[in-house]
């Protein structure tokens, strides 16, 4: 009797309480446990990535073993691996304000706002399920890019499924092509958007999804874009780094945004190049948009060149966008203090600046060619897939508003 009793106390600690464990086993996937605490239910990390592939600062797992209901709690160090000059990242490009968590791996929520204690980041939640996925912040894979591009090219017939070009590492780089309607090629504008050149930032990825919903929505702007532009959208440009869970920025030998020279690194970079190096050649770049997540902090949104470098009409035309994309991105980020003033990424910025993609775009352009670098805020309420998307929406709307200004081709 009494050790009947015993085993079902046994039983019924086990079924209330089993064993934490990490997987990191998937797509995109990256941490590095230090600590699984099964008596306070709390998992101590720090994100996982080889430096050599970019900074460590993207982190993504599951834990499994949970019970329904209880308080789970976070415990995040930055990475301790040297990167630059032998020193660690600092911890804030890997600590969100806000973690991100999905109990199905597709819909992603935060949670509350986390506790700086020392060198930890803690964040405390509760998920309803006996799984969940973490993560700093929405995850965007190439497989949701290669998944994204497909569907959307079934449900328009006014979209194409392409792939851009094969990785150094043989993966499929998707990208999608938009046009409606009649018009010859020569009688388009060109629009480029390409995201995640820094594989870590993914929340660039939920805008460039964003743009391309928008353009493929019912809206009449939309429908104008469709029929006057010829537009291309890569959503992962770093697809070797985003699928192994590496931060991308700064990898070796360069990283992707600072690999467009004559001699490009990275098979997406010399895609990417080929195709836009068509358009200027044919005098219809027309807006080229690279979209990234800046640092922890930063709230500027453009990132441009210093206007005595260029010549008009390029500075005239490219401070129109702005202030028209300023006008409607600024109204659908409530809670971030997103500064209208751009930042500039002229030879002080960095060494390789002329080899920055909107830099080199701007250089080897055409005289009219509005081509910017584009940061959405990631430590905010709004860095969600929601909140990224309509950044998205209303950048293409700023697109469409911008080339309706335009003489016609
Ligand atoms: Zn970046």
């Amino acid at each position: 009797m009494l050790l009947a009793i015993v085993g079902l106390m046994i039983n019924g600690a086990l079924l209330a309480d089993e064993p934490l464990s990490v997987v990191a086993d998937f797509e995109g996937a990256s941490v590095r446990v230090l600590e699984i605490d099964q008596k306070s239910r709390s998992v101590s990390f720090m994100p996982g990535g080889d430096p050599k592939r970019g900074w460590p600062c993207w982190w993504c797992f599951r834990i499994d073993g949970l019970t329904v209901g209880e308080t789970l709690t976070l415990r995040l160090q930055g990475s301790s691996s040297p990167v630059e000059k032998e020193k660690p990242l600092a911890p804030s490009w890997a600590m969100p304000k806000y973690a991100t968590f999905s109990t199905d791996g597709k819909t992603w929520q935060q949670t509350d706002q986390g506790n700086r204690q020392d060198e930890w980041m803690v964040y405390l939640f509760k998920p309803k399920t006996q799984s969940v996925f973490v993560a700093w912040g929405p995850p965007y894979t190439p497989l949701a890019a290669t998944t994204f591009v497909r569907e959307i090219s079934e449900r328009s017939a006014h979209a194409t499924a392409v792939e851009l070009c094969r990785s150094r590492e043989g993966r499929p780089v998707p990208m999608l092509h938009v046009k409606e309607g009649e018009r010859t090629d020569q009688e388009r504008f060109g629009v480029w958007v390409q995201a995640r050149q820094h594989a870590w930032e993914s929340g660039s990825s939920w805008v460039a999804q964003g743009f391309a919903k928008w353009l493929l929505s019912e809206d009449e702007q939309a429908a104008w874009l469709r029929e006057h532009a010829e537009v291309f959208i890569v959503p992962v440009m770093d697809v070797d780094n985003a699928a192994t869970g590496n931060g991308g920025k700064n990898a070796l030998p360069h990283d992707h945004n600072r690999d467009w020279s004559n001699k490009p690194h990275w098979n997406e970079v010399r895609a990417a190049q080929q195709m836009v190096g068509k358009l200027i050649d044919e005098g219809r770049m027309d807006v080229f948009l690279d979209l990234h997540n800046p640092a922890p902090g930063d709230p500027s949104f453009f990132y441009i060149l210093p206007s005595e470098m260029l010549k008009e009409p390029m500075i005239s035309l490219r401070d129109r966008f702005i202030s028209l994309a300023y006008a409607r991105i600024s109204k659908v980020r409530s809670e971030m203090q997103m500064s209208s003033k751009p930042r500039m990424t002229g030879s002080s910025y960095h060494p390789l600046w002329r080899q920055i993609s909107s830099n080199w775009v701007s250089i080897q352009g055409n005289s009219h060619t509005v081509s910017l670098c584009l940061e959405t805020m990631w430590n905010s309420k709004d860095s969600t897939t929601t909140g990224y998307q309509a950044v998205g929406a209303n950048l293409a709307a700023t697109v469409s508003e911008y080339l309706a200004e335009r003489p016609e081709r």
